[in-house]
């Protein structure tokens, strides 16, 4: 297997665009497809600031990593899950890159850990509440990375969800037919309202295994276990079925996900207007001020849930 640009040694094939690469010439390829994407989408530009969301595992790290080598000035918040060892481990890769690839780029790594600011580790808060511990997880990481970007002032969050992630979402919301989800997923949410930082997903024209050669080719250290709560997850199902059309006709992901995108930009309305409609249904929480449909934001009211549930079972 020859690299189709310079015919040496190839190291990785991708039967999807019908090519094969060397190491630099597939590093080449991979900043290509995040660059286009940015363009595509008008993500943003060299002199915004960008916060990346990192958790350890490849695909946020590889993305801190390729910004910061196209030039972007990118840092990155680590939330601390409060999930035991594994929390630990993950926050050490973190810490690992910033402290070697993003130092050299004079790149901040912010830290929340939930323990200290929420009170609890993750699945105490979730048994609190009485919500699986995944929906509790993905309101406290959705509230506190929009809080950091609002009051560190950085233009834009960057997730690092790749096209494996978001033509698995596609499947789900398809699947049981969620139109305000389906309305909502993009790889570019702009800022609607004051308190709500636009979002970024740089990595969606690349596949989960593209993203995992990038990381390890470029000597990227992250984790390589899921986290815990991940098993038996409907994401993973989907990830699964995905796979498995994806052998036997390269490309489906793709066309899937993209063929999505293609039409919602023909369907959806304009830009401008969805930003009118957010907007009248939105004001500011009257706990907190970051924007809400409710009275009080849905991080508010579980947080207000865990205090009760929590003083009852103390007795305090
Ligand atoms: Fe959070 Fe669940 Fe993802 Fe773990 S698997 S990081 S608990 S959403
Ligand atoms: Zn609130």
């Amino acid at each position: 297997m020859r690299c189709i640009k310079c015919h040496t040694k190839a190291v990785i094939g991708l039967p999807r665009h019908n090519a094969a690469f060397c190491n630099p010439c597939f590093t080449e390829f991979v900043h290509d497809q995040v660059a286009r994407a940015i363009k595509a989408e008008r993500m943003f530009g060299k002199q915004d600031r960008i916060l990346v969301a990192v958790s350890g595992g490849k695909d946020s790290l590889a993305l801190w990593d390729i910004l910061l080598k196209l030039g972007y000035r990118a840092d990155a918040l680590y939330v601390n899950l409060g999930i035991g060892s594994y929390s630990e481990r993950s926050q050490q890769k973190v810490q690992t890159f910033a402290d070697t690839v993003a130092a050299t780029y004079g790149a901040t790594l912010h830290i929340h850990k939930v323990e200290q600011e929420e009170g609890a580790g993750i699945r105490e808060l979730a048994d609190l509440v009485h919500r699986p511990t995944c929906s509790t997880c993905g309101t406290i990481k959705r509230y506190q990375f929009n809080r950091a970007a609002i009051e560190r002032e950085y233009d834009v969050m960057a997730t690092g969800h790749n096209l494996d992630d978001e033509a698995a979402r596609l499947l789900g919301n398809v699947l049981h037919w969620q139109d305000d989800y389906l309305d909502k997923q993009g790889p570019s949410l702009p800022a609607s309202v004051e308190g709500f930082a636009k979002k970024v997903k740089p990595l969606y024209r690349l596949a989960e295994r593209e993203v995992a050669a990038y990381a390890v080719l470029n000597k990227i250290d992250y984790i390589v276990e899921e986290c815990p709560m991940a098993k038996g997850s409907k994401m993973l199902l989907y990830k699964d079925v995905l796979n498995r059309l994806e052998t036997e006709s390269p490309g489906t992901k793709q066309r899937f996900y993209w063929g999505f995108l293609e039409r919602q930009a023909k369907e959806r309305p304009a830009a401008s207007s969805m930003t009118e409609k957010d907007r009248a249904s939105l004001h500011p929480c009257a706990a907190c001020g970051q924007p809400t449909t409710a009275e009080m934001c849905s991080y508010c009211k579980m947080m207000a849930r865990a205090k009760v549930s929590h003083s009852r079972t103390t007795g305090s």
